[in-house]
C-alpha cells in the first residue's frame, strides 16, 4: 500500500469523463484544479466530475485550487512569437501595445516591473530558457541585453534571478478565483508566489470570509519565501516546494538542497508538504519515465515528502494515467527502504496537548511493537496529522464521520481515510467497530495488534486523550 500521494493536475487531456475515469483509478489522491487556465464554469465542471467518479469507484479525493497568483508574464507578439539571438538588444515596455510585440520590443502588463530593477537585474523568461540582463530603465521602458537566446513567445512568464519582485501574492483573478473556490468547497487553497506569512494570512482571511475553511498550501516559489520559510510555517497548513518557478528565481542548482531542507523543516513544523514539477516531465509525450526521473520521485520519497505532484503529465500529456501508474510504483519501492520507517523526531521535544501526546506515543508504540494498524477516531483528523509526522511503516487509518476531514487526510503521507458512518455510544462499542471496519475490509486479520485513538466523546474535535492495544479475535467484553 503506497504511502506517498499523489496529486495530479487536471487539464484538457483529463478533463473528459473517461480520462478522468482512468485517472482517478490510477490512484490519484488529490486532484489540482489550475486556476491559471480554463473559466470558472470549466472548473465547476472539473470538480463535479471528480466528486461524481470519486464516489463510483468508492475512493476518497481531495480537491486542491491553485490561484494563479502574480505571475508576471510578456504581452503577445504580432507574429505569435520571435526570435532572440544572444547579443542583441530587446527592450520590455510597459506602455507598448499589448498585441503588437516585435523582435525588439514587446509589452508587459504588470506595471510595477521597472520600479523592481536596476542596471544588471536578470530577468528570466520562460522557465529559464530565456535570459536578459537589464542596461537601461527610462520610465516604462526597460532595455536589455539579450544573454541567452532563443524563440520567446506569447505571454510566456517573466521571473527576477534571486526575487525581489513586489507584485502582491493575491491578485484581482485571484479574489475572483478564491470566490469560485470556496463555492466549490474545495480541501486546499494553493496561494502562488507568497513572499512572507502575512500573505498566507491575508489569504486565509479571504477565503474565511468567502465562507471556506479549507487548508492553505503556500508555494514557495521565489527567493524571499525560502528565507521566510519559518514564518511561513507558522501561518500555513500545507508548502509546495514550486520548483518550476523557484528555480528560475534562485538557479537550479540550488534546489535539491533547498528542497531537502524545506521537507524536513515542514515535517519538523508538524506541516504537510508537497514535491512538485517536473517529476515525470518526459511522460508528456513518453510512456516511460527516463532514468532521472525515476530517481527523482524515489529521491523526494525519501526526502519524506507528504506528496508528490504531476502538472503537465496529467493536464496535457499524451499518457496520463501511466504516468500516475508509474510514480505510484516508483513510490511503492521508495517506501520499502528501511530508513523511512524509522523516526528519531521529537524524541526531545515537549508536547503541548493531550491529543498530541497521545498520537506521539501511539506511533512510538507502533514503531516498536509488531503493530498491523492504527485506527484514530478523529473529527478534524489533527490526531492522524501528527501521527504522519512520525516516519513509520504501519499505516493510519482515520475514522471519521466528518467528510471534510475524510477528503483533507487524502494529501497525509501513510494516512487512508475511512469515512464512517455509525454513531458511536460507547469505548467498546467504538473498538469494536473499528477493528470490524479493518477485518471487513481485510486490512488486518485474526491475531493481528491494532492501536485504537479516540476520546471520551465522540465527534468532538481535540478530545483524544487515550489510545489501547488490541488483538483482532481475542475479542471479550472488557474490551
Ligand atoms: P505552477 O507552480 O505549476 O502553478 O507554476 C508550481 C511551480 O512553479 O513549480
Ligand atoms: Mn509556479
Amino acid at each position: 500500500m503506497r504511502r506517498t500521494k499523489i496529486v495530479a493536475t487536471l487539464g484538457p487531456a483529463t478533463s473528459n469523463e473517461s480520462a478522468m475515469r482512468e485517472l482517478l483509478a490510477a490512484g490519484v489522491n488529490v486532484v489540482r484544479v489550475n486556476f491559471s487556465h480554463g473559466t470558472s464554469d470549466d472548473h465547476r465542471a472539473s470538480v463535479a466530475t471528480v466528486r461524481k467518479i470519486a464516489e463510483e469507484q468508492g475512493a476518497v479525493v481531495g480537491i486542491l485550487g491553485d490561484l494563479q497568483g502574480p505571475k508576471i508574464r510578456v504581452s503577445n507578439f504580432l507574429e505569435g512569437s520571435v526570435q532572440l539571438k544572444k547579443g542583441q538588444t530587446f527592450t520590455l515596455d510597459i506602455d507598448h501595445d499589448d498585441e503588437a510585440g516585435t523582435n525588439e520590443v514587446v509589452g508587459c502588463v504588470y506595471r510595477e516591473l521597472p520600479d523592481d530593477l536596476q542596471i544588471g537585474s536578470v530577468l528570466v523568461l520562460d522557465d529559464g530558457r530565456i535570459v536578459l540582463e537589464v542596461t537601461g530603465l527610462n520610465g516604462g521602458k526597460i532595455k536589455t541585453t539579450v544573454v541567452v537566446g532563443g524563440k520567446l513567445s506569447n505571454r510566456k512568464g517573466i521571473n527576477l534571478r534571486g526575487g525581489g519582485l513586489s507584485a502582491p501574492a493575491i491578485t484581482d483573478k485571484d479574489r475572483e478565483d478564491l470566490k469560485v473556490a470556496a463555492e466549490l468547497d474545495i480541501d486546499y487553497l494553493g496561494v502562488s508566489f507568497p513572499r512572507d506569512a502575512a500573505d498566507i494570512h491575508h489569504a486565509r482571511k479571504l477565503l474565511l470570509e468567502a465562507g471556506c475553511d479549507a487548508a492553505i498550501v503556500a508555494k514557495i516559489e521565489r527567493a524571499e519565501a525560502v528565507e521566510a520559510i519559518d514564518e511561513i510555517l507558522e501561518a500555513t497548513d500545507v508548502i509546495m516546494v514550486a520548483r518550476g518557478d523557484l528555480g528560475v528565481e534562485i538557479g537550479d542548482p540550488q534546489l535539491p538542497a533547498v528542497q531537502k531542507s524545506l521537507i524536513n523543516k515542514a515535517r519538523s513544523a508538524n506541516k504537510v508538504v508537497i514535491t512538485a514539477t517536473q517529476m515525470m516531465e518526459s511522460m508528456v509525450t513518453s510512456p516511460i519515465p527516463t532514468r532521472a526521473e525515476v530517481f527523482d520521485v524515489a529521491n523526494a520519497v525519501l526526502d519524506g515528502t507528504d506528496a508528490v505532484m504531476l502538472s503537465a503529465e496529467t493536464a496535457v500529456g499524451a499518457y496520463p494515467e501511466r504516468a500516475v501508474t508509474a510514480m505510484s510504483r516508483i513510490c511503492e519501492e521508495a517506501e520499502k527502504e528501511p530508513k523511512v520507517m524509522e523516526s528519531a523526531h521529537r524524541l526531545h521535544s515537549e508536547f503541548a496537548a493531550i491529543d498530541e501526546s497521545i498520537a506521539m506515543a501511539t506511533m512510538y508504540t507502533a514503531n516498536h511493537l509488531d503493530v498491523k494498524a492504527i485506527g484514530a477516531l478523529t473529527e478534524t483528523g489533527s490526531t492522524a496529522l501528527w501521527m504522519s509526522r512520525i516516519s513509520s511503516g504501519i499505516p493510519i487509518y482515520a475514522v471519521t464521520t466528518n467528510p471534510a476531514t475524510q477528503t483533507r487526510v487524502t494529501l497525509y503521507r501513510g494516512v487512508y481515510p475511512v469515512p464512517f458512518e455509525k454513531r458511536l455510544e460507547s469505548s467498546y462499542e467504538a473498538n469494536q467497530a473499528v477493528v470490524e471496519m479493518l477485518v471487513g475490509q481485510q486490512k488486518v486479520d485474526d491475531g493481528d495488534l491494532v492501536i485504537i485513538t479516540k476520546g471520551d466523546m465522540f465527534g468532538v474535535a481535540s478530545g483524544t486523550n487515550s489510545m489501547k492495544i488490541v488483538r483482532v479475535g481475542d475479542w471479550t467484553e472488557e474490551q
